[in-house]
């Protein structure tokens, strides 16, 4: 299989080029974010999705089991011998009709894609697959991340798989304990900064620089060419066809930005003959893509972005010395680094961006919880969100929807058994006390 991937600045002012043997994670001219181009005249591309299918039969081969190489014409920027994979991307996509029925949507119409099922519990790995495979081609030694939790489970899961030092940093007691317990076991050198993710981020990109570390924020473009493969399985699971909605929870907004340029890489190869609508759902304590694109306009514009819009809010931000808030901590992030990006995802996807409250995103987990099975608080951001969709008539009930619960269930249970306990939820369902009688226990029993 032929590499012919580049490294481009996605500046359409600047458009350097740079070959993938290098590690940079910002353009070197201009600071903007980079791009993974392929000239696809040089790879073999399968003639149409389903041919994909053929790997389950090779699947004792680790790269054809794997969920996200299964699929590496379509991400094929190193070769077999650097990648890396512990067995990431054995998803499952749920056509869940009872939540459907809940929500008031047609049978068949709404499915779940399960992405706590990987190896780290979130589709965090779909991105240290591939973000780790260019590190070893490039001979990294050591690597970092900023995390509000997951990203630092996968990346400290990876590391050791590959044997490569790491070191995360979060901020202080904004972690999910599940996800902490992760860094510490598989051994990563954790470091809780007094402050949020936006400071951790600042941070880390600064020791990367100093100390040439490998970093892994969704800032490293090869990240997002792994978590492309999550809408290469919601298309195969719905017997490679694409629905007409995709809904994902927005926090640094790697994944959006990754799903509209797989979408629009499918297109042009011919793999499929249209585009899904995605719909981004911030959290309301965390609301900075949905106030940029829903309250002051901002949009690709063929990538000249208004940046000054941008700035302006940031500057607020650190005039008021504002930190978000939500009990969703994996999106907890006020100044995300993919921003550019996303817009072109929304450009290309011609999508939509909502915000949702803690309260909403805690009712949307419980039912993802009494009707399937389960995910973290940021995941459950998706449903909230499009209870608010079918409400106001954007998406309609017959309409194919497919929601990324991007973490398990188990990532946080703090937030789950508080808000049962807590009677008020609108789907709390908290444990009785009972005296260790059993004429006291049998009068529970329901
Ligand atoms: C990282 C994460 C998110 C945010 O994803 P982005 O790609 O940064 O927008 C959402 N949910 C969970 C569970 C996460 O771990
Ligand atoms: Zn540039």
């Amino acid at each position: 299989m032929n590499i012919s991937a580049i490294q481009k600045c996605i500046n359409p002012d600047c458009g350097s080029e740079f070959d993938c043997g290098q590690a940079m994670f910002k353009c070197p001219d201009c600071g903007d974010l980079l791009d993974i181009l392929y000239d696809w005249d040089k790879t073999t591309v399968p003639a149409k999705m389903s041919d994909f299918a053929n790997r389950w039969a090779t699947r004792n081969n680790p790269l054809d089991f794997s969920g996200v190489w299964r699929f590496r014409e379509l991400l094929n920027f190193c070769e077999d011998k650097h990648r890396v994979t512990v067995g990431e991307g054995q998803t499952l996509l749920q056509q869940n009709d009872e939540l459907a029925a809940f929500l008031g949507m047609d049978k068949g119409s709404l499915h779940l894609e399960y992405e706590g099922m990987n190896p780290s519990g979130s589709f965090k790995d779909n991105g240290m697959t591939a973000a780790f495979s260019h590190a070893v081609m490039v001979g990294a030694k050591s690597c970092a991340c900023a995390s509000t939790g997951n990203t630092s489970a996968a990346v400290a899961l990876y590391a050791h798989a590959c044997g490569m030092k790491c070191t995360v940093f979060i901020g202080s007691g904004r972690i999910a304990f599940g996800k902490l317990s992760q860094a510490m076991d598989y051994g990563a050198n954790t470091i809780q900064i007094q402050g949020d993710f936006d400071d951790c981020m600042k941070q880390v990109q600064e020791v990367c620089t100093r100390l040439n570390i490998y970093l892994l924020n969704s800032l490293n473009p090869f990240r997002l060419e792994g978590q492309k493969t999550i809408m290469y399985r919601i298309i195969e699971g719905l017997g490679w066809e694409v629905p007409d909605w995709i809904i994902v929870p927005g926090g640094n907004l790697g994944n959006s930005s990754a799903f509209g340029k797989a979408f629009f890489e499918l297109k042009e190869l011919g793999l499929i003959d249209r585009i899904p609508r995605l719909a981004i759902i911030n959290a309301a304590g965390a609301d900075t893509l949905s106030y940029l694109v829903n309250e002051r306009g901002l949009k690709w514009n063929g990538g000249n972005v208004n940046m000054k819009e941008v700035q302006a809010l940031y500057a607020d931000f650190t005039a008021r010395h504002f930190s978000p808030h939500t009990i969703a901590s994996a999106i907890e992030i006020s100044r995300p680094v993919n921003l550019k990006k996303c817009l072109r995802s929304i450009d290309i996807c011609d999508g939509i961006v909502r915000k949702v409250t803690d309260e909403q995103i805690c009712d949307a987990k419980a039912l993802v919880g009494r009707y399937g099975m389960g995910c973290e608080p940021a995941s459950a951001a998706t449903i909230a969100g499009l209870r608010d969709m079918l409400a106001d008539g954007t998406i309609g009930k017959s309409e194919r929807v497919a929601c990324v619960l991007t973490g398990h269930l188990l990532k946080d249970p703090d937030k789950t058994v508080s808000y049962h306990k807590n009677s008020e939820g609108e789907f709390s369902n908290p444990p009785v006390e009972s005296a260790n009688d059993i004429e006291e226990i049998i009068k529970h029993i329901v």
